[in-house]
C-alpha cells in the first residue's frame, strides 16, 4: 500500500493519470483559458492549469496537460487569468464612507479595506507609515493563523519623519509618524520596528512645498543603516530628485511616490539600476486631484461602483465638489508634476529599473483595490505595455514582499479570473469574474457598496 501511495505520487508530481486512479481526487483542471503569467512577456493561449492542495501542480497549453483521475473539470474558454495584484503604498482603516479620520482606525475598518482590496484582486498590501498601536500586526498575525481574510496585511508601522515634518499637518494621520529629532532617535525608532517584527521602514522626505520642515539627511542616512543592519527595507517618501539620490546612495530600497521636481537623469538611472533600488509611481495618487476636476470618464463606472458607495460618487460628481476641484489653487502645478511623473517612470522603466505597484489608497477620495487596478492603467499611459504593468503589479510587487507572483507549477494558485482580455484593452484587468487566494474562490460580497 505504501509503495502504491508513493508511486502515484510520483506519476501525479509527473503531471500525468495513474495507471489505477483513485476514486476521486481533490485536483481541479481548468482548461481553455488564457493565462497572463506575470513576467512581463509570456501569455499561454489556450492554457490547462491544475490545482491542488492550493497549488498549482499542472500549467501549458491545454493540449500537454493531462488532469489525473477523478480530477474535477471546469471550462473557462475565452476568460483570462492573471496573477493576483500586490500594492506597497496603502493606508488602511481611516477612510470609511467619504471622510478620512483619526477615529476611522479600528480593527472593523482594517479588515473593510483589506476586503476591498481582495474584491479587486488584490492578495497582498504593504502599509507605509500610518498603523498606530498593534492592531495591524494582531490583523497580521490573525491571517497568517487563517482567522481573517482579506488581502494579507503587510506594515512598517509607523513610519518616520523630522519634527513637524509630513505629513503630520495631515489631520487623519498626524499622530502616526514618529518625529526624530537625533540619529540616536532614529536609530532607536528602526530598532523597535524590528523588535515588533515590522516588514520595513517608511521614512518620508518632503516638505511639501516648503510647508514643513524636511527631515535631515543624517537622520534618515542613519535610520537607513539601522534597518539594513537588522535585514529590513526601507521605502522613502520623495518628490525631489536630489533627495531621490541621496536616499539611494544611503541604501534605500525603494522609492515610493515619482519623483516629480523634474525629470530625472540617467545618473539616478543608473544608481537605481546598480544597487537594486525599485521604484512605486503611485500615478493614481498624483492623478486623483486632476481627475476629479477633469471629471475623467472612471469616475462612477460600474467597477467603482462595485465598493464605493452611489452617494459618495453623487457627490465626486456634484456641481459643487467639481467647481471646488477646479478652484484648487495648487491644480496648474500638480498638472505640470503628474506630466514630468509619467516620463520619469518610462524612463525609469526603459532603464532598467524595477517598477511596482502602490497607490496612497485609503486615503481621502483615493480608494482601496479600486485605485490599485487603475494604476495599471496610468502605468500604460505612461508607455508601459500591458504586460509590462501586468508584471509590475503582480511579479515585481510581490517579490519586494517576499511572495511570489507569477503563475508557474508550485505557486500557490493566486489569481484573478477576468471576463476579457487586458492586453488588448488594459482597462480589463477589473471586468472581474472571480478572485482565488490558494485555490480559493473568496467571497467578493465583502467589499460591496450600498446604492
Ligand atoms: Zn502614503
Amino acid at each position: 500500500m505504501k509503495n502504491a501511495i508513493a508511486l502515484l505520487t510520483i506519476a501525479l508530481m509527473a503531471g500525468c493519470a495513474s495507471e489505477e486512479p483513485p476514486a476521486s481526487s481533490t485536483a481541479i483542471h481548468y482548461q481553455g483559458m488564457n493565462v497572463i503569467v506575470g513576467d512581463g512577456t509570456t501569455v499561454i493561449e489556450n492554457a490547462g492549469m491544475i490545482v491542488d492542495g492550493g497549488k498549482i501542480v499542472a500549467l501549458g497549453p491545454s493540449a500537454d496537460v493531462e488532469a489525473p483521475a477523478g480530477a474535477s473539470h471546469v471550462d473557462w474558454t475565452g476568460r483570462t487569468i492573471m496573477p493576483l495584484l500586490h500594492s506597497l503604498h496603502v493606508h488602511v482603516g481611516y477612510l470609511v464612507g467619504d471622510g478620512m479620520a483619526a477615529e476611522n482606525y479600528s480593527r472593523e475598518s482594517i479588515l473593510a479595506d483589506l476586503d476591498r482590496h481582495a474584491h479587486y484582486g488584490v492578495g497582498a498590501v504593504l502599509v507605509l507609515g500610518s498603523d498606530v498601536g498593534d492592531i495591524a500586526f494582531a490583523i497580521r498575525e490573525d491571517q497568517r493563523q487563517g482567522h481573517v481574510g482579506g488581502a494579507k496585511l503587510y506594515t512598517v508601522g509607523r513610519g518616520l519623519t523630522s519634527v513637524g515634518g509630513w505629513p503630520t499637518i495631515i489631520a487623519a494621520i498626524a499622530a502616526a509618524p514618529q518625529q526624530v529629532e537625533t540619529e540616536e532617535q532614529a536609530r532607536e525608532a528602526v530598532r523597535a520596528l524590528a523588535g515588533q517584527k515590522a516588514d520595513a521602514v517608511k521614512v518620508w522626505v518632503d516638505d511639501a512645498g516648503g510647508r514643513v520642515p524636511k527631515i535631515a539627511p543624517e537622520l534618515y542616512e542613519a535610520a537607513i543603516d539601522e534597518a539594513n543592519q537588522h535585514g529590513l527595507k526601507v521605502y522613502a517618501h520623495v518628490y525631489y530628485l536630489d533627495d531621490a539620490k541621496r536616499l539611494v546612495e544611503a541604501g534605500v530600497s525603494f522609492l515610493a511616490h515619482s519623483i516629480r521636481d523634474q525629470e530625472i537623469d540617467d545618473e539616478l538611472i543608473a544608481m537605481m539600476r546598480e544597487r537594486g533600488v525599485g521604484y512605486i509611481p503611485t500615478l493614481v495618487a498624483h492623478e486623483a486631484s486632476i481627475a476629479y476636476a477633469d471629471q475623467s470618464d472612471w469616475i462612477g463606472e460600474p467597477a467603482m461602483r462595485e465598493t464605493v458607495d452611489a452617494g459618495l460618487i453623487e457627490t465626486l460628481t456634484s456641481e459643487a465638489f467639481v467647481e471646488n476641484a477646479r478652484a484648487n489653487p495648487g491644480l496648474a502645478a500638480t498638472r505640470e508634476q503628474y506630466a514630468i511623473a509619467l516620463v520619469n517612470v518610462k524612463k525609469l522603466h526603459d532603464g532598467g529599473v524595477t517598477i511596482g505597484l502602490g497607490t496612497d489608497s485609503g486615503t481621502t477620495n483615493r480608494f482601496p483595490g479600486y485605485f490599485e487596478q487603475r494604476e495599471i492603467e496610468l502605468l500604460v499611459d505612461a508607455g508601459l505595455t500591458p504586460n509590462q504593468a501586468i508584471a509590475a503589479a503582480t511579479r515585481n510587487s510581490a517579490e519586494a514582499l517576499g511572495l511570489d507572483g507569477t503563475l508557474h507549477v508550485g505557486a500557490p494558485a493566486g489569481f484573478v479570473l477576468l471576463r476579457s482580455d487586458p492586453l488588448s484593452d488594459v482597462r480589463n484587468t477589473r471586468d472581474i469574474e472571480a478572485v482565488y487566494f490558494d485555490g480559493e474562490k473568496i467571497d467578493r460580497a465583502g467589499g460591496g457598496a450600498s446604492d
